[in-house]
């Protein structure tokens, strides 16, 4: 871990610093905030931070310690604990297809709902902390386009399931792939918004080929994900869609049922896309 925590930012009332840093490759850093990873990458000339964790701190004001540069903010998707600290930021680029969740879940009744008990332990506040950002932050459709850092390119890859607006970040120079929550040990496709399983399967197939040369980074891990495993999550996922059909009544299920390494959280009802 690189210390950033000379000045840390924090929540008024707050004892405890709410980010840490480190840097996982040249100028490209890991933010964790109570357990969710958020991803700094600087170029000569600008910086792209990916996701912006529950905004239980202020965000801007930590990247600022990390680097001078002018600092574009995206988000993976529009769960609250990616697009929480929005606030601190005047623009947040993210895919059209989860504005109308972004208006649900970015809300601050749902991001007082993500501090937990644990947390409000762990920081010794309570939920009443968390306020408003300091902006009315505007959203901008975030299509497969590509950031120009200066010397350094990330590129966008769609890859919905876990919502239907997923997007993923590609560092093709130095093979990191930024996942959010669409590739992971433990795949949720079971909340609103989701998509069946077997559009995710289809979907996942476009970043299959990266897999064994790319560093894989999600938001829920602090170190990569195994690529063997990865691999395996879209076999399983395949496997389901051929063992199973829609139910007429959702059920929550996992897949297979004897989790070990890996698993899916399904709906019984969305197995298969509606046409499929
Ligand atoms: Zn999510």
């Amino acid at each position: 871990m690189i210390d950033c925590a000379e000045k840390p930012p924090i929540i008024d009332g707050m004892k405890q610093t709410i980010f840490q840093a480190r840097e996982i490759f040249d100028n490209i850093w890991q933010i964790e905030e109570y357990g969710v990873f958020c991803y700094l990458v600087a170029g000569s000339e600008r910086a792209l931070l990916i996701d912006t964790g529950t905004g239980f701190g202020d965000l801007a004001e930590f990247a600022a310690a990390l680097t001078p540069l002018p600092v574009t903010a995206a988000a993976t998707h529009a769960h609250p604990d990616h697009i929480g600290g929005r606030g601190a930021f005047k623009t947040l680029c993210l895919p059209q297809e989860e504005f109308g969740l972004a208006r649900f879940y970015g809300s601050l009744f749902m991001r007082r709902m993500m501090f937990s008990k644990a947390a409000q332990k762990t920081y010794r506040t309570k939920r009443s902390a968390i306020r408003k950002g300091k902006y009315r932050t505007k959203y901008l459709p975030l299509k497969e386009e590509r950031f120009d850092l200066g010397g350094r390119t990330v590129e966008c890859i769609r890859v919905p399931g876990h919502t239907k607006g997923g997007m993923m970040f590609l560092c093709r120079a130095e093979k990191l792939l930024f996942t959010g929550d669409d590739l992971c040990r433990a795949l949720w496709l079971f909340l609103p918004g989701a998509l069946s399983v077997s559009e995710w399967a289809e979907n996942a197939e476009r970043i299959r080929p990266f897999l064994s040369e790319y560093t894989l980074y999600s938001a829920h891990d602090r170190e990569p994900q195994d690529p063997a495993l990865m691999k395996k999550l879209i076999e399983t996922a395949h496997r389901l869609v051929r063992e199973q059909k829609n139910t007429l009544l959702p059920r929550v299920r996992v897949y297979p049922k004897e989790y070990t390494d890996h698993g899916i959280l399904y709906r019984t009802d969305r197995v298969r896309k509606k046409r499929d």
